[in-house]
């Protein structure tokens, strides 16, 4: 997948969501067709930790089920890096579990960035995110 996008409003609920949770990394996936998402699904850091994220497993089957039963696919997971990097980290690069964009939302002051990267044989190649009305 070479972009992906996102609504304003989709890019609003993340920036919420990890800002309600920083400074610990907040995660979770967006579903949708094709490259564009219809929804962005929270799902809870099990490893509450600044510098990592583990995915809770019931609230990540759940999200599964629900996409599922909605049509959708799953096309990208975020978590936040509220204490930088922009970038994939090693440990991002190496835990990446499925072939959809990884997007990381990073802080510099007060501001949210997004960069989408698309992780494959133990290589993050950056990926487009277009942000739409
Ligand atoms: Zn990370």
């Amino acid at each position: 997948m070479h972009r992906l996008i996102l609504t304003e409003q989709h890019w609003q609920e993340i920036q919420c969501h990890v800002e309600s949770h920083s400074p610990l990394e907040a995660c979770g996936l967006l579903a949708g067709k094709n490259d564009r998402v219809e929804k962005v699904i929270e799902v809870r850091n099990q490893a509450q930790s600044a510098a990592r994220f583990v995915m809770d497993p019931y609230e990540q089957l759940k999200a599964f089920e629900w996409i599922e039963s909605n049509g959708l696919n799953l096309i990208g997971i975020f978590h936040s890096h509220p204490a930088g990097p922009e970038t994939a980290s090693v440990t991002d690069i190496a835990e990446a579990a499925y072939a959809v964009v990884h997007v990381v939302v990073s802080r510099t002051g007060s501001n949210w960035k997004a960069r989408g990267f698309w992780v494959e044989e133990g290589e993050a190649h950056e990926v487009g995110l277009q942000i739409v009305e």
